[in-house]
């Protein structure tokens, strides 16, 4: 794929992140790559150079996992750990949280997941009902998420969840840390049919006792800072989209070169080629959306990439979607065998069109935010 958008940084950390890619490849093994990635600054290039982060932000970061992905070896929870969380602690956590969280984040010794979606919520988030009550000074959490990714493997979980104003009794969006081993909190793995190195889990928050500190930044920003975190999410659910289509392309293209049935390779045949050639458009597509997303993330302006990295996860979702359906089509047979991979990867691309935000609330965002129509729901 051309870069000439990037400024040489970008470009050699691309190569940097590429090669380390490269090194680990498709039977990657998810923590030492995560450890290796974090030594090298990759992890925690978008956090504060003050906690030991690069000084950059969601242009680099969705950078690494692009090109992670492109090699086969993606880490999911990047998407979650620097991405949501190291976001909005930076932005928006007291100086002791941030000195508590972000080295440890930056440097890959600590993770965070993060929980907001609910059985009985689902797309509507508005309907969450985990509930913060106050106990003395404490914090008591109730109530239960699913489909969390690497709980099991993630030091806390940023759960999203309510409290009451004390002024209204209206309930208010908040974020609590809630550390893997606290009492009360329990997890159950849910069986996907997904061949992932991250497992997604049902949780069940208990009554789980909190200290005051655990509650994120301000009770009454709650939603404004949930919100720098779900941008980040989108444009790294992006990048991990484009990589991931990339990864199955580059593998279709290389056999489409080869492989002879008749005269010529497969790949002179246009009716292998031209989807391939679109697949490929599709993608570059994509990019130049979650690169504008994130350029205006970085830029500070939180609505304008608000709409951009709604769009960019939308087209990446259904880019990658599209990639991996071709590539696995493209090696017949062999689209099917383990010993090429692409199979799985049909499930796999599949999480981008449904999450952090289906392909449908995107559509339904455009349709009301952008293009100013009704809403039906
Ligand atoms: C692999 C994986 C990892 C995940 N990791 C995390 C995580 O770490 N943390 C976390 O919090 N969540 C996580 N999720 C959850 C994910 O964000 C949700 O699955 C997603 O938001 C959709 O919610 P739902 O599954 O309840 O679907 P539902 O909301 O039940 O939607 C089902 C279908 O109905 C459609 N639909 C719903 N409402 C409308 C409407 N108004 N108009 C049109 N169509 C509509 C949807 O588009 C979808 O196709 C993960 C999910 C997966 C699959």
């Amino acid at each position: 794929m051309s870069t000439n958008l990037e400024t040489e940084e970008h470009k050699a950390l691309r190569a940097a992140v590429a090669a380390l890619g490269r090194r680990h490849g498709r039977g990657y093994d998810r923590e030492s790559l995560w450890s290796e990635a974090a030594k090298l600054g990759y992890l925690g290039v978008n956090l504060p150079e003050e906690y030991g982060g690069g000084g950059g932000g969601i242009a680099e970061l969705s950078l690494v996992l692009e090109e992670l992905g492109a090699a086969g070896c993606p880490l999911l929870m990047m998407v979650v750990s620097p991405a949501i969380c190291g976001t909005v602690i930076s932005r928006f956590g007291t100086d002791a949280q941030k000195r508590e969280w972000l080295p440890g984040l930056a440097d890959g010794t600590r993770t965070m997941a993060f929980g907001i979606t609910e059985p009985d919520a689902g797309s509507n988030s508005h309907r969450i009902t985990t509930t913060a009550r106050k106990d003395g000074a404490d914090w008591l959490l109730t109530g239960r998420k699913v489909f969390i990714s690497g709980v099991d493997i993630a030091d806390a979980t940023l759960i999203v969840g309510r409290t009451e104003d004390a002024r209204t009794g209206n309930l208010k969006p908040c974020l609590f840390i809630v550390p893997r081993d606290a009492e009360g909190f329990s997890r159950r793995q849910i069986d996907m049919e997904l061949n992932a190195a991250e497992k997604q889990f049902e949780l069940v928050l208990d009554d789980v006792r909190l200290p005051a500190d655990a509650l994120v930044g301000d009770e009454d920003a709650g939603l404004l800072q949930l919100f720098a975190g779900l941008n980040p999410e989108r444009v790294m659910t992006a990048a991990f989209a484009i990589g991931m289509g990339r990864h199955a392309l580059a593998q279709a293209i290389a056999y489409a070169r080869e492989r002879t049935v008749w005269k010529a390779p497969i790949g002179a045949h246009q009716a292998i080629a031209h989807p391939l050639a679109q697949a490929h458009i599709d993608l570059e597509l994509a990019r130049l959306m979650m690169q504008k997303a994130a350029h205006l993330y970085d830029a500070g302006d939180d609505v304008g990439a608000g709409e951009a990295a709604n769009m960019a996860k939308y087209a990446a979702g259904e880019a990658c979607v599209k990639a991996v359906d071709q590539a696995v089509h493209t090696l017949g047979g062999n689209g099917l065998t383990r010993e090429f991979g692409l199979a799985s990867l049909i499930t796999a691309a599949r999480v981008a069109r449904i999450a952090p935000v289906s392909r449908e609330m995107i559509l339904n965002y455009v349709s009301h935010q952008t293009l100013g129509l009704p809403k039906s729901y």
